[in-house]
């Protein structure tokens, strides 16, 4: 990917032949650090509003070492097509996922089944299996387009220091050694060094699993229906890709995953297949296999002064219910609905009520999402009898019961509750002019 360097950075001439080279700085509004899903996602969804916008990311976009848009998939919910939308982008997702239709949740062993239908919601799709590298490439080749938003990449964020009225960042990059902004939003990943420097602690629960991916082509293929299937052997979701295509994400205990990793494709695809009781007729073809270690993130703060923190440096989920991203992107619509308003106003993007406010007003979503996630991964992984029994009543309970299947879908989709604009699929700057002439 070209490298766009679109800040004016002033060039402080040299008083002698033999002065020190000057640091460059280039300055904004909003510094962005990490281009990852969610910080390329806000970045677009800032890009109408005029601010000045900086995104600093450590790996070159398309490059084949990139850690957010590698070989998975994604589901993206209902919801996040729809705030796609709104920034603008989805027709380019678009065009590379594949819709599902139905969801089928069954328990191996049991009758307790559900099925979700986009038909009983009124909707096209409940969601959609996107590569992680289409999405890169959409959003990438959007911010290289757009006027306000400058693009740095490879560029690291090494340090920052909040001063007055601004932070000021360290950057280890080709052209550009620091940048300063009103606000900047780490967006930098699980890992989060930002997240470290400002002493903000974060809760970790293990879940002793990795998820291990694999795209696979089976016999009998079921076009846009997603399987989630719990078994003693850890939950496997099948996503379909198109035609006989299907991506797996298994969550395999820790002490079998070198293992799984290790078998013969033959065998990798016979307990894949044992997992569906022949559903799919045989497993066929098994592309490289990799495994995601597994555990439930939370940070103790998302604001510390002039610094928000969002995506999996603010709550990194168990991948079982396919809603980390979907959450994130729910944080990035409502963050940029508040710059918005701040902006229309005339005001500082780095003020600290108007973020305050953010904070506080996403709150439920995220704990109610990250315990949903947790819940299904305990439920569904308990060997006791009794609450095998239980957990195949609530199955068989949503089958049976059409309102609360409803509800459950609707979580599922990303559109229970009180949506950001975004997510009403209403562009954002368009919005925040609605509502000042309300
Ligand atoms: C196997 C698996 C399947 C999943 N499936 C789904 C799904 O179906 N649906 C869903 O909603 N979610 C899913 N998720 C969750 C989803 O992948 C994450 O929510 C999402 O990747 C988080 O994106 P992010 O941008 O916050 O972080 P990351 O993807 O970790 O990106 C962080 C970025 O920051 C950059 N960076 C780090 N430090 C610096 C620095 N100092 N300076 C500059 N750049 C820096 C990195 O290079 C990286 O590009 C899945 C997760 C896994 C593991």
């Amino acid at each position: 990917m070209k490298r766009a360097a679109k800040a004016k950075i002033p060039r402080p001439k040299p008083k002698t032949k033999r002065a020190a080279a000057q640091p460059k700085t280039a300055d904004f509004d909003v510094l962005i650090a990490g281009g990852g899903m969610v910080g390329a996602s806000l970045a677009a969804a800032l890009a109408p509003l005029g601010m000045r916008i900086g995104v600093v990311e450590a790996v070159r976009f398309g490059s084949h070492g990139q850690p957010s848009y590698d070989e998975r998939v994604t589901v993206v919910s209902w919801g996040s097509r729809r705030i796609f939308e709104g920034i603008g982008i989805w027709p380019q997702i678009a065009s590379q996922a594949t819709a599902i239709q139905h969801i089928h949740v069954s328990d191996r062993g049991h009758a307790g089944m559900t099925r979700m239908h986009a038909a009983e919601m009124g909707v096209e799709a409940l969601g959609y299996v996107v590569p992680n590298r289409a999405i890169g490439q959409s959003l990438s080749e959007f911010l290289q387009a757009s006027k306000s938003v400058t693009l740095l990449a490879p560029a690291t964020l090494e340090r920052l220091e909040q001063q007055s009225g601004h932070v000021r960042a360290a950057l280890r990059a080709e052209d550009v050694h620091a940048a300063s902004a009103r606000l900047l939003v780490a967006a930098d990943g699980a890992q989060s060094k930002i997240r470290e420097q400002l002493g903000i602690g974060a809760q970790v629960w293990e879940y002793g699993q990795s998820a291990v991916i694999c795209n696979l082509s089976v016999e009998r293929p079921q076009p846009h229906t997603a399987f989630e299937r719990f078994s003693g052997d850890g939950p496997m979701a099948l996503l379909p890709m198109g035609e006989d295509r299907y991506a797996l994400v298994w969550s395999v205990p820790q002490t079998r995953v070198a293992a799984v990793l290790a078998m013969e494709d033959g065998a990798f695809l016979q307990a894949v297949a044992a997992g569906f009781n022949g559903r799919f007729g045989r497993f066929i073809k098994a592309g490289k296999r990799q495994a995601y270690p597994l555990s439930l993130v939370r940070a103790q703060a998302q604001l510390h002064g002039r610094v928000v923190i969002v995506g999996n440096a603010a709550h990194s989920l168990h991948p079982i219910a396919g809603q980390g991203f979907n959450l994130s992107l729910r944080d990035v619509a409502l963050l940029a609905d508040c710059l918005a308003d701040i902006r229309a106003a005339g005001g500082d993007p780095g003020a600290a009520r108007p973020l305050q406010a953010y904070v506080r007003a996403r709150r439920g979503d995220q704990l109610g999402t990250a315990l949903f996630t947790d819940m299904l991964t305990r439920v569904f992984a308990n060997p006791l009898a009794v609450v095998g029994c239980l957990r195949n009543l609530g199955l068989m309970g949503l089958e049976l019961l059409p309102p609360a299947r409803r509800r459950f879908t609707r979580i599922n989709m990303g559109i229970a509750g009180r949506l950001p604009r975004l997510a009403r699929g209403l562009p954002v700057a368009a919005a925040s002019q609605l509502r000042d002439s309300a």
